[in-house]
């Protein structure tokens, strides 16, 4: 058994909490007869846990915890069943997508004429003229593109943007482009694409930097409490999946407020670790606030920058063209070089982690050259530089990973959700995205991240995904980078808690850590890897409450 000791009890508490507390090793609850997984390497197997105060007192058998419990104690008998760590999604959008589902018609829907009946329903009670948004859009999954002519046809009188699930691109009617002044003659903006058939046409479909031009036209109609229901709403979703932790990967000051709010209205269950967007980052650093400011439920993380484009909407900036896309289309590229850098540099002054958007192996190399120059120019002993995404590598590129000991924060389930879309980048090139064995191989701490909305917050679907690297129809991409699921189960747990300074407090079932776990109703490990996504959460705990139950 490991046991936490009554110094190691005051200390985790903070003394001031702890002190005036006289039986402080007496476990409110004890949860028995499971089958638990702990990633904690020094017992890597328990029976039973016992916690106070939302914190793990001691893991170990059976015999070893149940003598702990007083008369007092909740015992609950989890009937031998599978229990993990809770997961962490090291990159997602919580509050964002939260917002986004309480104003916008969801359209993560595998037919053209269902989308466009749904858009029309929607703009029947929306007065002509305002805004119908879609969202979770994914053209991988429909016949063909949805284009402006069919978002014409279901709302001729408003103006339809729907945005791809990605966050990147998006599709609009021709009442967008006109409210844009964007005509077929409409040279590309910078880091932007106007997409034209091939009569020179405009479709619709808008990537990265266009879109802003229409996004700016949109009235922002959100209320401070709008974002608290966001957090509400995610935190439900994302405890249904085993995920009692996320990383905000770019969050407002109103995504912070969100989950602020939602905190103290006792409605948030996941834990949040926000990274600031760029353009918001002179309003904290004006407070005094960096990286590590909150505490194990709300935590400001890093400062979110954008090297390039995205994979699942084909721009991501990348040195060799995209497979079937005309003119070798290489993708985009977001923040220039000097922006990285300037950025950079004052945060990581400041006390910031750096955490940069970068899929494509050259925005990859551009973000890691000015890492290395920042961390030389102003040397820091443990900066955790992270890259997010950090899809396409070379193995110049992951050795000069190793050398800063940066972090990987890759998509985990992409190869399953995202099949559809691997053949722009063929299976050469997928040997080389995501891989997760090699960054192992190389000593590096990847963690494991959805970006919902990009692809589903579902840590039963990124272990599949990761275990096979086969997609939805079968198909295999990198079987190469293949990894196991205990490896696997690492990543999504402490990896992600190690990219936010907080593997003392997270990320394993031991004695002093949070008492978040999931309880499953099958044991991965006796379970085929082509099958782990059908296996049910049947219970999610945070902070040793049950957040979900099934
Ligand atoms: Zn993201």
């Amino acid at each position: 058994m490991r046991q936490l000791s009554r110094r190691d009890f005051v200390q985790s508490m903070g003394s001031l909490l702890a002190l005036p507390l006289l039986r402080t090793e007496e476990p409110e609850t004890i949860l028995y007869n499971g089958n638990i997984w702990t990633v904690d390497e020094a017992q890597p197997r328990a029976q039973a846990v016992a916690m106070r105060g939302g914190r793990l007192l001691a893991v170990g058998s059976n015999d070893d915890v149940l003598p702990l419990a007083t008369a007092r104690t909740r015992k609950i008998d989890l009937a031998f069943k599978s229990v993990l760590p809770g997961f962490n999604d090291a990159h997602a959008h919580p509050v964002s997508s939260g917002v986004e589902q309480l104003r916008k018609v969801a359209c993560d829907i595998d037919s053209i004429d269902k989308i466009k009946a749904a858009l029309r329903v929607r703009a029947l009670k929306t007065p002509p003229g305002e805004w119908v948004l879609g969202f979770l859009y994914d053209d991988g999954k429909t016949p063909r593109p949805i284009n402006r002519h069919d978002l014409d046809e279901a709302a001729p009188d408003h103006p339809v943007f729907v945005h791809h699930r990605g966050g990147h691109t998006a599709f609009v009617n021709s009442m967008v482009l006109q409210l844009g002044q964007v005509s077929d003659q409409t040279p590309d903006p910078p880091g932007g694409r106007f997409e034209h058939d091939a009569a020179g046409h405009l479709t619709g479909f808008v990537g990265d930097a266009g879109m802003q031009l229409f996004l700016k036209l949109i009235p922002n109609k959100n209320t401070r409490e709008d974002y608290r229901r966001a957090a509400a709403s995610i935190s439900k979703l994302f405890t249904s999946t085993g995920v009692t932790s996320a990383c905000d990967a770019d969050a407002t000051p109103e995504d912070v407020q969100g989950y602020q709010d939602a905190r103290d209205a006792g409605e948030l269950g996941i834990r949040a670790y926000c990274h600031v967007s760029a353009r918001s980052l002179d309003h904290f650093m004006a407070a005094g606030i960096h990286t590590g400011f909150g505490d194990e439920w709300v935590r400001i993380g890093g400062v979110k920058m954008y090297a390039d484009g995205s994979i699942s909407e084909r721009t991501a900036w990348l040195s060799q063209p995209y497979i079937g896309i005309p003119n070798n289309y290489v993708g985009l590229q977001l923040f220039s070089r000097e922006q990285l850098y300037e950025i950079g540099r004052k945060a990581h002054a400041a006390g910031w982690q750096l955490a940069t958007h970068a899929n494509g192996d050259l925005a990859i190399d551009r973000i890691l050259g000015v890492y290395e120059q920042i961390q030389k120019e102003l040397p820091k002993k443990d900066p955790r530089f992270r890259i997010e995404h950090c899809t396409l590598l070379t193995d110049a590129l992951i050795h000069r990973m190793r050398e800063l000991q940066v972090i990987p924060a890759p998509f985990s389930c992409y190869v399953y959700f995202h099949g559809d879309v691997m053949h722009y980048y063929g299976e050469e090139r997928t040997q080389h995205m995501f891989p997760m064995r090699s960054f192992l191989d190389a000593g590096l701490r990847p963690t494991d991240s959805s970006d919902y909305t990009a692809s589903p917050s579902d840590p039963m679907m990124w272990l599949q995904s990761q275990l096979t690297r086969k997609d939805m129809k079968g198909n295999v991409w990198g079987a190469n980078q293949r990894i196991s699921l205990q490896e696997a189960i690492r990543c999504g747990t402490s990896n992600g808690a190690y990219a936010a300074f907080e593997e003392g407090v997270k990320g394993s079932l031991q004695p002093g850590q949070v008492a978040d776990l999931v309880v499953l109703a099958q044991d991965p490990f006796k379970a085929d890897p082509s099958e782990l996504l059908k296996i049910q959460v049947e219970r999610t705990m945070v902070g040793g409450i049950w957040k979900y139950e099934s």
